[in-house]
């Protein structure tokens, strides 16, 4: 059972117990409407009470119970709700600390609702792609009128219970002292004798002129709302609160419903909120495996990452030291995290009192003797084996036993990083994404002998930090960077063929990438890939890349930074604007390669950029350096910007087919630089077998 029943004098109590938030699952449900029955059958009970035991009201539906057959499986929540409103006897819905999508809906089925103040209210369903399915866009304007309602549903944002206080949502809001199941079983005696019973479903959505207020928010919600069909149809479904019957009302939510399940947008959202929970779960890590204490942390290296890297541990309440090399180094970075607090001050997103308390938590030093006693150290130096090497062997020396040793290169061998050590068992890849005091994504990357408890360690300092922790094994350029190379590459290669940047930027930004590879480049610094490049030209020369990138670099133009790359940008502006030397430039690397330049299609740029990232990814996955195709597209979702209507590359190519996928390698695979193509052999075998990556 996961629902309790008790009776307390005259009043049943149903206590909804499905830990950790009372997910109306299948269990709960039946317990739910088996007590329902149960207390109308009883002669003795006058009044009935839903609470939810623990944390939570409740926070709606089992996710637990997504794409199972139980979700769908009677008593469904409508139906519970319809038993809960069609009762004989008056039901009071005890709310505190949760009461979320079905939750909420559940709540709206029963006479009266009672709360303590600070629960969270609210209808979250819009940030899956859906709406509210049992009822919230119906009976919720019935209570809190048309337009609080819609901006509820809409925006999908929780509102405080005490700031819905003496609306119809509540009978009576509690003092926050008060013990909420006591004060509502007083409230069902006050009300037990009260006929007709009040039903939110006869309740009339009252507003003046509500059509043009209707079309009004049709057309901010639609500029709004992107690629994402869900928002506009909580508008149409709220809509129909007004301009329907109930009854008609509530079929028309279930039909947009079930049609907004279906889409994609839906299921990517979906998929990326499984995928996010996913990624803390190593399938060789127990439970109970042990994790370190971090209360000290120390950062080597005061430049572009050292100094976000720091202000991700001041955000999270750990005080950290960064270890420069020289004091004017030091001193210029501590002055930027310092200018970056400064500017979040000004923007009223932290208040002194936060930005002071951050600011104090970050300290300097050019001695490693400072750090010694730090729990973990993150080193944020040049990215060069030397340098490294350097590094490691001295905080092999200088830090205490137990210390985590991270590293937050993004290219480097760390399993060759732990040799430097004595204790390769603490050595561990923290790959943070710049700016890393933004980007949620942090790639961990598990070498050969770093500890399990190491590595349960960084998942839980992911979560602190408030960022993606995904696992990836040891490889060049691991999950995120190893597939950008392949899309760089491709990138390359049309301009060789007859693109200019411009054109190959459209196309991925039309396709939903928050920037194309080009502008990407100018903001990250063409430098970074040109000093990649030349190692590998050393390392792999096998691999071929378009020089066209090499000779930009030669011009001097390294992107933001030397005020020009790809493209001119103008003080002041962000915009990008094409150079006329750099497309001549372009276009002559053509003629000397004796290519016939050609008009290229914008799908043949998205697939040739989107597929091979799939290529590379599912290399990724055979090899075992990703645990799962989920874990590929959180990276690409909270690392680079990949349009997250399309849930990640690995699931939108299962969107697309893999048998298409395979196809439209094939054709590239006759084109230039055909080699590129050859199908990853896993690729090849699930589109055999009918599958996807993600199953
Ligand atoms: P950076 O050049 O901005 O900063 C490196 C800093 O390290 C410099 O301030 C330098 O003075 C200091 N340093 C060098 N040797 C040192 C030593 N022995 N002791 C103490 N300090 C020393 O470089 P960055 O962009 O911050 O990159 C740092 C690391 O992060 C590299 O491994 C890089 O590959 C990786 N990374 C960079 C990015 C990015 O976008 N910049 C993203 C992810 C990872």
């Amino acid at each position: 059972m996961s629902a309790d029943y008790h009776v307390h004098g005259t009043v049943a109590v149903i206590t909804l117990n499905n830990p950790p938030v009372n997910g109306l699952g299948l269990e709960t449900r039946t317990a739910a409407v088996q007590g329902m029955r149960r207390a109308l059958a009883d002669d003795a009970v006058k009044a009935i009470v839903i609470t939810g035991a623990g944390k939570a009201f409740s926070g709606g539906a089992d996710i637990r119970e997504f794409n199972s057959p139980k979700a769908l499986a009677e008593p469904s929540l409508h139906s519970l709700i319809r038993t809960v409103e069609d009762s004989t006897k008056p039901v009071v819905a005890a709310i505190h600390s949760v009461a979320m999508g079905g939750g909420l809906e559940l709540a709206l089925g029963c006479n009266y609702r009672v709360a303590t103040p600070g629960a969270q209210i609210a209808l979250p369903e819009v940030k899956l792609g859906l709406l509210p399915g049992a009822g919230g866009t119906q009976r919720l304007p019935r209570v809190l009128g048309l337009e609080p309602a819609l901006n509820m549903i809409v925006s999908g944002a929780p509102v405080m219970s005490e700031k819905l206080a003496g609306t119809g949502l509540f009978d009576a809001v509690f003092g926050a002292d008060d013990n909420v199941l006591e004060k509502a079983i007083a409230f069902a005696n006050s009300v037990a004798d009260v006929r007709p019973l009040p039903k939110v479903r006869d309740r009339k959505v009252d507003y003046p002129n509500h059509e043009a207020f209707l079309q009004f928010s049709r057309n901010t919600v639609k500029a709004m709302s992107g690629p994402f069909p869900a928002p506009l149809e909580c508008v149409e479904t709220v809509a129909a609160s007004i301009t329907k019957k109930f009854e008609d009302g509530l079929a028309f939510e279930r039909d947009r419903f079930i049609a907004l399940m279906q889409t994609t947008e839906s299921k990517a959202l979906r998929h990326a909120f499984f995928s996010e929970r996913m990624t803390s779960k190593v399938p060789d890590l127990a439970a109970d495996t042990p994790v370190r204490t971090i209360n000290k942390a120390a950062v080597i290296g005061a430049g572009t990452m050292g100094g976000g890297i720091a202000m991700n541990f001041a955000n999270a309440g750990i005080p950290v030291t960064i270890v420069e090399m020289k004091q004017e180094a030091l001193d210029k970075g501590l002055a930027t995290i310092r200018k970056n607090y400064e500017n979040t001050l000004k923007k009223g997103k932290l208040t002194q009192q936060k930005f002071e308390q951050r600011v104090a938590l970050i300290t300097g030093a050019l001695d490693y003797a400072a750090i010694a006693d730090a729990d973990i150290v993150v080193e944020a130096v040049f990215e060069d084996m030397g340098v490294k090497e350097t590094v490691f062997k001295k905080l092999d020396e200088v830090m205490k036993q137990g210390a985590i040793l991270a590293s937050n290169t993004s290219t480097l061998d760390v399993d060759k990083i732990a040799a430097f050590t004595s204790r390769p068992q603490d050595v561990i890849g923290t790959h943070f994404f710049s700016p890393a005091n933004v980007m949620k994504l942090l790639e961990i990357v598990r070498g050969a002998k770093t500890g399990k408890d190491v590595l349960a360690t960084a998942l839980a300092l992911s979560k602190k930090l408030k960022k993606t922790g995904v696992v990836s094994g040891v490889c060049d350029g691991f999950i995120g960077n190893r597939m950008i190379e392949q899309y760089s590459r491709q990138a390359g290669f049309l301009l060789e063929e007859g693109c200019l940047p411009e054109q190959v930027d459209k196309a991925v930004e039309k396709f939903g990438f928050a920037m194309g590879p080009f502008r990407m480049g100018d903001l990250a610094g063409n430098d970074i890939g040109w000093y990649i490049r030349k190692r590998r030209y050393v390392e792999s020369p096998e691999i071929t890349y378009s020089k066209t990138a090499d000779l930009l670099c030669e011009m001097g133009r390294f992107g933001q930074k030397t005020g020009g790359g790809w493209y001119d940008y103008k003080a002041g502006d962000r915009k990008a604007y094409p150079n006329e030397a750099v497309n001549a430039m372009i276009v002559q690397h053509s003629a000397d390669l004796g290519i016939e330049r050609r008009k290229i299609s914008d799908q043949e740029i998205v697939e040739r950029l989107v597929y091979a990232l799939v290529n590379e990814g599912a290399h990724i996955l055979e090899e075992g350096i990703a645990l799962r195709a989920s874990d590929i597209d959180m990276v690409y979702l909270t690392g680079y910007g990949f349009p997250l209507h399309r849930g990640g590359p690995m699931f939108y190519a299962d969107t697309v087919g893999l048998p298409n996928v395979l196809g439209a390698m094939e054709r590239m695979a006759r084109g230039r630089h055909g080699d590129a193509w050859k199908p990853a052999p896993l690729l090849v075998k699930l589109a055999a077998e009918g599958k996807g990556f993600n199953g």
